[in-house]
Parts: C-alpha cells; sequence; structure tokens
C-alpha cells in the first residue's frame, strides 16, 4: 500500500477543495504545489494592510446556493458587487451594459429608446446570425460600444481580432435594460474578508502540503507516493507537449504602492480603447472597502503565453478546442489520474465552476 490515497498536485481552488472533501472523509491526501505559497491564482497579499489580489482581480459570484453556502465554510464574505468602469480616451461607462451606459452613449432615456438605437444600428450592420465576438457584440449592443467599449479592450485582452474569437465570451457579461450597475447576474457575490489566502489556508488545514515541488520534474518518484493522482497544471505540459502546444493568454501585472488613499475611486477600471497599452487597472483596496492611508494599484497587460509565463486564459477558438479534445482523449486513457480545474481541463472557469466541478469529481470518487 503506497502511503497516500491522492495526491494532489495543485494547491489551486481547485485542488484545495478536492482535498478538504477526500480529508474529511478519511483519505490520505498530499498537496503539493510548485510555488512557493498556496491558492493558486486567487492567492491574496497583505500589502501596507490591503489584500493584493497578485495574479489579477478575483471576485466570487454564483448562483448556486450550495457552492455560496460551501465557501462560507471557510470565509466571512463581504457586500462587495463589481461595477466596474470603462475608461474610453477618458470618457468614462459603466459595466456592464445598462441604461447608465446607453444613456451617456446616446442620451436616451427609456429601455424603449435604448432598445430601438441598438436595433437601428444592428439593422445597419446587417447581422442576422451572430457569426463571431464582432457580430455578437453588434447584434447585442451595437456598433457604439462595440466600437468604444469592446472591439480596443478585446483585442488588447486575446491579442487577436474580435472577428476570429467566439461570440460565447461576450455572452459573459450582461446586457440589461435597467440602471443596474452589476457586472454580475448572480445572486451570490462578495470578496473573502481578511483575502483568498486565508480561505484556503483553511480548506487546507490539517492536510500535509509541500511547497516548491515540480510535479512534472520529479513524476515518477511523486506518483510512487500515491494510489491516485489529481493533476490541476496545464494538459499539454502533462503529456510534454507531444501533441502540439495549447495556447494561453497570460498577463503581466505592474504593482505599485502609492502615497494616496484613493486613486480612482473604484477597484476596477478598464480601459477599453485600443492605445491605452494595459487592460485594466485594479486598486485592491476597494474589494474591501480599505481606509488604509495608503493604495495598492496593479496594471494588467496582456500578452500571448511562452513557455516559463504563468498561463492565465484558455485560448477557446476552434483550432485550440481541437487540440484541447485529442489531450482530453488521451488524458482520459489516464489510468488513475483525475485532470481538473482551468489548467487540466483547458477551460475559461469561473471560481464557483471550479467548485462545482471538484465537488462533483470527489462525490464520484469517493462513492
Ligand atoms: N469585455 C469588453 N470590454 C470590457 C470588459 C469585457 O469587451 O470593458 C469583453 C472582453 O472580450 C472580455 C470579455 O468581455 O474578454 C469577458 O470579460 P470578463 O470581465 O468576464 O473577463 P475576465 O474578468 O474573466 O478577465
Amino acid at each position: 500500500m503506497k502511503q497516500y490515497d491522492y495526491l494532489i498536485v495543485g494547491a489551486g481552488l481547485y485542488g484545495a477543495v478536492f482535498a478538504h472533501e477526500a480529508a474529511k472523509a478519511g483519505k490520505r491526501c498530499l498537496v503539493i504545489d510548485k510555488r512557493d505559497h498556496i491558492a493558486g491564482n486567487i492567492y491574496t497579499e497583505a500589502v501596507e494592510g490591503i489584500n493584493v489580489h497578485r495574479y489579477g482581480a478575483h471576485i466570487f459570484h454564483t448562483n448556486n446556493k450550495a457552492v455560496w453556502q460551501y465557501v462560507n465554510q471557510f470565509a466571512e464574505f463581504n457586500r462587495y458587487t463589481n461595477s466596474p468602469v470603462a475608461n474610453y480616451h477618458g470618457e468614462i461607462y459603466n459595466l456592464p451594459f445598462n441604461m447608465n451606459t446607453f444613456n451617456k452613449m446616446w442620451g436616451v432615456v427609456t429601455p424603449a429608446e435604448a432598445k430601438a438605437k441598438i436595433q437601428q444600428q444592428r439593422d445597419e450592420a446587417g447581422i442576422t446570425e451572430p457569426k463571431n465576438l464582432e457580430e455578437q457584440a453588434i447584434s447585442l449592443v451595437g456598433t457604439d460600444i462595440y466600437e468604444k467599449l469592446i472591439k480596443g479592450y478585446t483585442g488588447k485582452q486575446w491579442g487577436r481580432p474580435c472577428t476570429e474569437l467566439p461570440s460565447f465570451i461576450i455572452k459573459r457579461l450582461p446586457v440589461r435594460f435597467t440602471y443596474d450597475d452589476n457586472y454580475f447576474n448572480a445572486l451570490y457575490q462578495g470578496i473573502p474578508n481578511g483575502g483568498y489566502t486565508a480561505m484556503v489556508e483553511k480548506m487546507l488545514e490539517g492536510i500535509e502540503v509541500r511547497l516548491e515541488v515540480d510535479y512534472l520534474a520529479d513524476k515518477a518518484a511523486l506518483d510512487a507516493l500515491a494510489e491516485k493522482v489529481v493533476y490541476t497544471g496545464p494538459v499539454d505540459a502533462y503529456f510534454g507537449y507531444r501533441l502540439g502546444a495549447l495556447q494561453y493568454r497570460s498577463v503581466r501585472f505592474e504593482t505599485e504602492v502609492l502615497d494616496t488613499d484613493n486613486y480612482q475611486g473604484n477597484a476596477v477600471v478598464n480601459y477599453t480603447d485600443a492605445e491605452t497599452p494595459y487592460t485594466r487597472i485594479i486598486e485592491h483596496k476597494h474589494f474591501e472597502f480599505g481606509t488604509q492611508p495608503k493604495t495598492v494599484i496593479s496594471r494588467e497587460y496582456s500578452a500571448e503565453w511562452k513557455k516559463g509565463d504563468e498561463p492565465y486564459y484558455p485560448v477557446n477558438d476552434e483550432k485550440n478546442g481541437a487540440l484541447y479534445a485529442k489531450y482530453k482523449k488521451l488524458a482520459n486513457t489516464q489510468e488513475g489520474v483525475i485532470f481538473g480545474g482551468r489548467l487540466g481541463e483547458y477551460k475559461y472557469y469561473d471560481m464557483d465552476k471550479v467548485i462545482e466541478a471538484a465537488l462533483d469529481v470527489v462525490k464520484k470518487e469517493l462513492g
């Protein structure tokens, strides 16, 4: 018999939820991570008393009551509601696309006026069945909003024109004919008081965690420790990129401490023009209504991933979808290995969906 029932590769949200549930059921778990900290990309660290989201802003939101209750076991959540603003060459618009946005853009006041304006622009563009992100966007919100708030931002974010991107990406954003600036259509939303790292720490309480352990560099010896492996790293890296490399978008953050208590008045400001080199600026203290004398901001630069970078977003276009399907087939042939999470499943996962997926899999595993 091996020393552990499960070797969990990756101490991010998927790995932590799996480990927590398996350990609770009496399984012997070892969690490893190649970084020097737990919590994966939801890692937060205190700088000047402010919880900084080191790998990008994470706002917890879900419609699933069970998932909401699940995370509330590990942290208390505040009432933060995401409502980013878009800065287009100094013009400020509310997001997601709602009556505030339409009013600022066109001077329209009623939902009927806004709908008529969008219909007119959709007709002028002649779109009946949207085939890509550009057509989908114009058909949802018209040409003006597409040009000012979507085209430049999306081009920077994905490094591809909107005509080459799948329409589902833009469908992540609500379009509302009410004056409601809540970015998410979610019943439950908030940020864990004290940051995400503390929440993941709680999930991993009592479970052995080894940091700065590179699984793929020492795979055979690590595999020998456990009956089964839960792998949450990039699926293509697991197979030595033998079918080719999947594409990811990477993000670089320029983080600065500023000697002011309030830099931009909002946690998230998107720069939606094509010329500003970064996509957005995050002012971390506003996630927790911070009153510290200083502030910490991160400018977010999007780039194509290359080996050695951190992979963030899977590129869900046709080419990568087809390649992932092949890796998935390979993955299914790996006895005793579970592939999970954003990188293991090459999926643009929100946090609540990651938790749902990990809970489903652990339930199947434990019978
Ligand atoms: N998007 C946009 N303008 C914005 C914000 C978002 O065009 O100001 C588009 C863009 O294509 C982006 C997608 O909407 O990739 C999804 O945005 P979301 O905020 O969900 O991205 P995430 O927070 O996951 O980076």
